[in-house]
């Protein structure tokens, strides 16, 4: 009870108990709802000049990368990277918001799934070289279901794949058909996560607290926002892992209905 936090008296009254903790509660939510407010409205805020930047270093960057400057052709594209990447951010950010206000559309349409991967696999090699990226049995298979959407969870389990990995180690993308539904899985050679962390790593927020990840930047949302996501589409995500002998996420989802 002590941890709840706000009582200033407590009585042996069952009744003053539960009464005291459905306020709290009550705060505790309308305190996530504000900070859920702030982080959509300052994510949106960010949106739009970011959106100009990225247009504006695009172009820069597809004039300037033959430049005989060598300085210029560099600094552009990596401002085009970084400026990428802060996209990411802010979308993952816009989207938890939305997650949580109930205004995450989902829009569905069918689509090829191995198309799909094949597209962020070769999107991620461009910016990353350190780690050998594999796909692996993924044959043309139809989903029903919001392409940009399957395509951030994608993205996601690769880049911490790659993140949560020493360089020069492999990151393996498999998929397979089992019954009615098409099961995706991305394997890293990573530090793995304990089974603690692993009933954990779907929540808000959560990150591991360990030497080994403590100078690995990041939120804490992308798995959860892969969850939500794939929850909607009536899939399964998961894990499977050691700590120190990597990870291998999972998700699934229903083939598209001839
Ligand atoms: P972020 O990586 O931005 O912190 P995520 O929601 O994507 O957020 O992941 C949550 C946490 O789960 C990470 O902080 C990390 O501790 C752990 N994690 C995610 N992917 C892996 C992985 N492939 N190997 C080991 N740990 C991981």
């Amino acid at each position: 009870l002590r941890s709840v936090g706000t009582f200033q008296q407590v009585t042996n009254s069952s009744d003053t108990y539960f009464a005291g903790i459905t306020n709290d509660v009550t705060e505790q939510k309308e305190d996530d709802q504000r900070k859920n407010d702030f982080i959509g409205m300052v994510s949106h805020e960010l949106k739009t000049p970011l959106t100009s930047l990225t247009a504006i270093v695009q172009v820069a960057n597809s004039k300037l990368k033959n430049s005989e400057d060598p300085f210029l052709a560099g600094a552009m594209e990596k401002a085009n990277l970084q400026v990428k990447r802060m996209s990411k951010m802010i979308n993952g950010f816009l989207n938890v918001s939305r997650l949580e206000s109930a205004k995450l559309l989902i829009d569905k349409k069918a689509f090829d799934l191995h198309g799909l991967i094949e597209d962020v696999v070769k999107e991620t090699a461009l910016t990353v070289s350190t780690h050998q990226i594999t796909v692996h049995q993924c044959d043309s298979v139809t989903v029903n279901a919001d392409a940009d959407k399957i395509g951030s969870v994608v993205t996601n389990l690769i880049s911490n794949a790659i993140k949560y990995s020493p360089k020069g180690k492999s990151v393996e993308i498999t998929c397979e058909l089992v019954g009615d539904k098409v099961h995706v899985s991305v394997k890293d050679e990573g530090i793995g996560l304990s089974t603690e962390d692993k009933a954990k790593v779907f929540e808000r927020y959560f990150r591991v607290e360990s030497s080994n990840t403590r100078h690995i930047s990041g939120f804490g949302i992308g798995l959860y926002l892969s969850a939500e996501i794939i929850h909607r589409h009536d899939g399964e995500i998961w894990v499977d892992s050691e700590p120190g002998e990597g990870s291998t996420f999972y998700f699934s989802l229903p083939l598209a209905k001839e």
